[in-house]
């Protein structure tokens, strides 16, 4: 089975909403496709969003979702396991023997976190463990706060939770990565270090209480940040040939625009922060350079 859209979008995050919503607004036949895994999933509040502070991630997809329905948009629940270009068409294999062919592609899929491999991290994530201050920094003021970095990543990262709290501790899990100007550093700024190997996390109902090190102490802690490694989800863009950055982003042009002809990229898969305004503004600013494009391409030339 074979359909043609004016634009496909790959990911269904704010990113890919709004960019389906200014290009329903605009008229144009789209299809959307989304396999249910937004980056903020394990979060029960999205912070820092003009008018939804606070909202629950997964309602704030869900109201995006219904929001689109009076624009016609398609959306599937099904992740695109390839996509190809050639000759201005882009065709996209949704499995199943579906493959949907399109004018304009837009890559909206985000990226994906390797959480620091301590026993029950996984459990706090979201709720008392993060990786981003301003999603979650102001929910942690001054309470006692734990940066986990194995490298000198941490430092950065420690002096920067200053902003939250007086009381900064830096566990380096039984890494001694830090010189002598580092430490000298890091105890000027009122930051504390702990070198010990870390055995576990521990909390209640999401949210830490405890840093249990190997040579059996326990740390007090009321939240823990990371600077983690991020992955895009979809290799897709890597498929198509799309320029990345050392970061491992997708290297954008001022409206989205990636290296391959009539193929955008927008929200956290991206060059730019990493942020849901962000990524629904990129997502905006891409269905406006899409439908442009494809009202120079359509207009009668004298
Ligand atoms: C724990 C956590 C908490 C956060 N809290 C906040 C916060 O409070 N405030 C804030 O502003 N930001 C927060 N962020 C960052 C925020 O989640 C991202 O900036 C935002 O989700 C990026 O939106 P996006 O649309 O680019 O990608 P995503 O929201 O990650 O959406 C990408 C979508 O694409 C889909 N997809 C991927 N590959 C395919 C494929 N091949 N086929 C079909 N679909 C595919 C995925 O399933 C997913 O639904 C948080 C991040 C994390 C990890």
């Amino acid at each position: 089975m074979k359909e043609q859209y004016d634009v496909i979008i790959i990911g269904g995050g704010p990113a890919g909403l709004n960019a389906a919503m200014i290009l329903g607004r605009s008229r144009r036949k789209v299809i959307l496709f989304d396999s249910g895994k937004p980056r903020n999933r394990w979060s029960t509040s999205m912070n820092g969003f003009l008018s939804s502070d606070g909202v629950n991630p997964a309602d704030f997809i869900r109201k995006g979702r219904e929001e689109l329905q009076k624009y016609g948009i398609q959306i599937v629940d099904h992740p695109v396991s390839t996509a190809t270009y050639s000759k201005g068409i882009y065709v996209v294999d949704a499995g199943e023997g579906h493959v949907y062919h399109s004018r304009k592609l837009l890559l909206a899929t985000g990226l994906k976190d390797t959480l620091p491999e301590v026993e029950g991290i996984e459990e706090l994530y979201g709720k008392s463990v993060h990786h981003c201050p301003y999603c979650d920094g102001w929910e942690s003021r001054d309470k006692a706060i734990a940066v986990y970095g194995k490298d000198r990543s941490g430092i950065g990262q420690a002096l920067a939770m200053k902003s939250w709290s007086d009381d900064v501790t830096l566990y380096t899990d039984g890494t001694r990565k830090l010189n002598n100007k580092d430490m000298e550093l890091l105890k000027l700024n009122g930051v504390k270090v702990c070198t010990e190997a870390i055995a576990r996390v521990e909390g209640e109902n999401g949210m830490l209480q405890q840093i249990v090190l190997r040579n059996g102490q326990s740390k007090p802690q009321g939240a823990l940040f990371f600077s983690g490694e991020t992955n895009q989800q979809s290799d897709i863009g890597k498929q198509l040939g799309c320029e990345f950055t050392g970061k491992g982003v997708i290297k954008t042009r001022r409206l989205q625009q990636a290296n391959i002809p009539g193929l955008y990229v927008a929200g956290d898969a991206a060059r730019d922060m990493q942020l849901v305004i962000v990524a629904a503004a990129e997502g905006a600013k891409a269905g406006v350079a899409i439908n442009m494009e494809l009202q120079q391409e359509d207009r009668v030339k004298l």
